[in-house]
């Protein structure tokens, strides 16, 4: 009996008190959050997506392994999803309702709070390293439309057609804009690296059929992304409209900070409680200043993945989901 109880305590002790400071590094991926029904049901196509959370996690592993900083890792990350066309950011992002390409994005450090966000821009191919030159060349924080390209274009970053954003697919539905199909979703990552800072990266190409220059909560600090060394690093996914109302980025970190609730405490409440979940539809992915992880969503799925390692192990923890269940992959 004794011998059970001393068993018991040792697990609790093992589950609830892993000092996550032990944690040598962490990050966090999402690939949007949404109706994925279809991908879950479609081997093919799930394998497609979990190939691709794995891949996001390993290129994170490499950089922050050797010692690299979160914003690189999160910058590099960000940049393999917007190629990725897979994806609603960058290359595979969704269409306006005049059937072109408007994409936010935006990436945050915890250590100085420096910021960067571009909104509405048409021909950066990769729209977070925007976001990341606003941050480390301007005095500014958000920059957006055409200014917004303008400023990249005078960075040397790379410029491309805004139809270079189109696959078959949302060809297709420039094509029938009338048809009621859609894609949303969003990218995003959250890093702890090995020096202890936190950072957030977040890009997407907003949400299908969007009107009039409308711009969500991915390039707006507080809402879609926020990271504070003294709290957490949050990256978010879903309607925008509704996070931005809620500044669920920065309402998770100040739960975090001063309420003293857990991330995953912080996370849930505002997913599953504080959203109306009818419309405030989504999910997000956030990590603390200890390394511990929450992601959850109320939409069916969310793309999502995390790696960390354990101080003093050789091997890296990693899983990666679609639906509500996470695989090794
Ligand atoms: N949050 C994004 C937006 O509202 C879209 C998404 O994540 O699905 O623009």
């Amino acid at each position: 009996m004794l011998k059970n109880l001393l068993l018991t305590a040792t697990l609790l002790a093992g589950s609830l008190f892993v000092q996550a400071q032990d944690r040598e590094y962490v990050i966090v991926v999402h690939g949007g959050a949404g109706d994925i029904s279809k991908v879950e049901n479609d081997p093919v196509r799930s394998a497609l997506y979990y190939a691709a959370l794995d891949s996001a996690l390993s290129i994170g592993d490499c950089i922050l392994s050797a010692g690299g900083e979160g914003s690189q890792a999160v910058m590099a990350v960000i940049n393999y999803f917007e190629n990725n066309p897979l994806f609603n950011a960058g290359k595979g992002a969704t269409c306006t309702a005049e059937g072109t390409f408007e994409l936010d994005a935006s990436i945050m450090e915890g250590k100085d709070l420096s910021a960067g966000a571009v909104a509405g821009v048409k021909t950066i191919k990769n729209p977070i390293n925007a976001a990341y030159a606003v941050k480390t060349k301007t005095p500014h924080v958000l920059l957006s439309g055409s200014g917004a390209d303008t400023f990249a274009a005078e960075q040397g970053l790379e410029q491309v057609d805004n139809l270079y954003f189109a696959t078959p697919k949302t060809l297709e539905w420039i094509e029938k804009l009338k048809q009621e199909s859609k894609k949303n979703g969003t990218v995003g990552c959250v890093v702890l690296d090995k020096q202890g800072n936190l950072t957030a990266g977040t890009s997407t190409g907003g949400m299908f059929k969007k009107k009039w220059g409308r711009i969500g909560d991915s390039p707006v600090i507080g809402a879609g992304t926020y990271a504070d060394n003294n709290s957490c690093a949050v990256s978010c996914t879903g309607h925008g409209e509704y996070f931005i109302r809620h500044a669920v980025a920065f309402n998770l970190c100040a739960r975090y900070k001063y309420l003293k609730e857990s991330v995953e405490q912080a996370a849930d409440y505002i997913i599953h409680t504080e959203l109306n979940t009818n419309a405030g539809n989504g999910g997000l992915i956030a990590v603390d200043k200890e390394g511990h992880i929450a992601m959850p969503f109320n939409s069916t799925g969310m793309f999502r993945g995390y790696l960390y390692k354990e101080k003093g192990q050789t091997d890296v923890v990693k899983k990666v989901g679609i639906g509500k269940v996470m695989i090794v992959p």
